[in-house]
């Protein structure tokens, strides 16, 4: 079994193991025949003009492994001049680029798609190391969609005047500044590199302080395919990092994908400049499940609900809606149902909740939980397995007797928290579920079709699930109502936000 290692860091971590400090299974990765060796630098650099270069603050922060707590690398701390550089690239690559025959930039996409999926099993366990994620997630989920966003957009290059009906030949936006989030790092930055490619945009792209990894395995994936230089650019740092993208007056179009809360300071940002944006900020999706319903597949929906990534999904199922009657039978299945869900090692294939990503999101966490404690309801949580004795870890929870009012049952938790309510009519379920600041995203489970289109058609949700849940392609538009943001991402639609006249 070959070893998982970060480069100058073997020593060290045996010495260690040796002394009995730690295990040396750490760094195993146990679906191992055709494991690769995952080689991690000891410090990143920005991506910019197509050159990897030095912070000019010549500042690193590290970026740690959440299951081990073990530094991985030191990522750079881009500031304010690292990205007025980064822009003024992007905007040199610009015309260029806008110019290129579309079957030409097409090529390009489809070739970094290809080699997402020849690097696919060294992106896949750097995002399990890096952010937490249960492997067969990062495998089988985020590294092929991530993939597939490049194959789909590959497409639309040389076809989009259909995107925009009316126009003979659509232009690009601009300079597209994009700010992304820690939970599928790599495949929220297909997510907003493929269109904006695809329609002749140039990219400064700034990915979440504790997951930059896959992002700069990107750029090298990027340098391979000789993507030209300008075209793309990232630029890792924290919050003042993205603030100085929002900021910078030489960015057309800025696409966010995080907190409600930044996504608001953002808005006002860009409205003052007039800058182009879109957002894609929190959630608090209701999950209903109706009496009628095949429940043993419903219970399945349920966890890959509000289970799948730890929670850490804008778009989690975290409000479950259970009709009246078959209330009790839900919350026993869910129980049975939970205690099989193994939570540990990121990097072991049997895992199904990994690590939480950080130390601070696990606090917020565990306070939902006792506030959901403390304003009386019943916390359901499997207490046998033992958890790892480093880094951040959350069992499996759901809430029972728990109130419209309640904070857990009306506040984003990004964790693998639920909160289980009933109702006793359609109409009962669609005003509770529509009840909620937000609208991102929504699951129906009955075997009735026409229930299935007359909730879907008056739920304030901009995704709609009907007997599954947490699905999701490349084809099909994503995003939100109300405080969920605005603008589509995935599709024909999507190309929208990055498509002028
Ligand atoms: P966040 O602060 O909104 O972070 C999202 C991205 O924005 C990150 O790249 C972040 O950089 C950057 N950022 C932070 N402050 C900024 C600013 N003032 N201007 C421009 N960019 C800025 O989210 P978070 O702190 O990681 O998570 C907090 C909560 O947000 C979570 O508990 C969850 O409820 C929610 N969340 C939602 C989603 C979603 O997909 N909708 C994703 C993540 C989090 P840094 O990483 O350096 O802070
Ligand atoms: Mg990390």
């Amino acid at each position: 079994m070959r070893k998982v290692l970060g480069r100058g860091k073997y020593d060290e971590f045996m010495a260690d193991a040796l002394a009995g400090n730690s295990s040396p299974t750490t760094w195993e990765y146990s679906p191992a025949p055709e494991t690769v060796p995952v080689v991690i630098p000891d410090q990143t650099q920005l991506y910019v003009g197509g050159k990897f270069v030095e912070p000019r603050s010549k500042k690193w922060f590290a970026t740690i492994n959440p299951a081990t707590e073990v530094t991985l690398s030191q990522i750079a701390d881009g500031d304010a001049s690292d990205v007025d550089a980064a822009v003024s690239a992007a905007r040199k690559a610009l015309k260029p680029w806008e110019k290129l025959p579309a079957s030409e930039r097409a090529k390009y996409l489809y070739r970094i798609a290809r080699r997402i999926q020849e690097r696919a099993r060294e992106l896949a366990i750097l995002e399990s190391m890096d952010g937490g994620k249960p492997i067969k997630e990062s495998r089988d989920v985020d590294i092929p969609l991530a993939a597939q966003h490049f194959f789909h957009h590959a497409g639309w290059c040389d076809k989009l005047r259909y995107a925009m009906p009316g126009t003979r030949e659509p232009r690009p936006v601009g300079v597209c500044g994009q700010i992304i989030p820690w939970n599928f790092p790599l495949l929220m930055a297909a997510w907003k590199l493929a269109p904006a490619l695809a329609c002749g945009n140039t990219v400064v792209l700034k990915p979440a302080e504790t997951t930059s990894l896959t992002a700069m395995r990107l750029a090298e994936i990027l340098q391979e395919c000789e993507l030209p230089p300008g075209v793309v650019n990232i630029v890792t740092g924290a919050g003042a990092t993205g603030k100085a993208l929002v900021d910078h007056a030489g960015v057309d179009k800025i696409a966010f994908t995080g907190s409600t809360e930044v996504g608001k300071q953002i808005a006002k940002a860009c409205a003052a400049r007039g800058t182009r944006l879109t957002l894609e900020l929190g959630g608090k999706s209701a999950n209903i499940i109706f009496a009628d319903a095949a429940i043993d597949q419903a219970i399945e929906g349920i966890v890959q609900g509000i289970w799948f990534n730890q929670g850490h999904v804008c778009c989690a199922g975290s409000r479950l809606f259970v009709e009246e009657s078959i209330l009790p039978e839900v919350t026993r299945k869910l129980e049975m149902r939970m205690k099989t869900l193994r939570v540990g090692d990121p990097l072991d294939k049997n895992t199904d909740i990994g690590a939480i990503n950080s130390k601070q999101q696990l606090t917020i966490i565990e306070r939902y939980i006792a506030a959901g404690s403390n304003e009386g309801c019943t916390v359901w949580q499997p207490s046998e397995q033992a958890l790892p004795a480093k880094g951040y870890w959350c069992r499996p929870t759901f809430m029972t007797g728990v109130q419209p009012a309640h904070i857990v049952a009306r506040e984003e938790i990004f964790g693998p928290v639920l909160a289980v309510m009933s109702f006793r009519t359609p109409e009962e379920a669609i005003s509770r579920a529509n009840n909620s600041p937000y609208g991102l995203a929504a699951g129906i489970w009955t075997e009735k079709g026409s229930k299935m289109f007359d909730v879907a058609r008056r739920l304030q949700a901009g995704v709609v699930w009907c007997n599954t849940y947490n699905q999701f392609d490349a084809t099909s538009p994503f995003g939100g109502f109300k405080e969920s943001g605005f603008g589509r991402e995935g599709g024909m639609q999507g190309l929208a936000a990055y498509l002028s006249e």
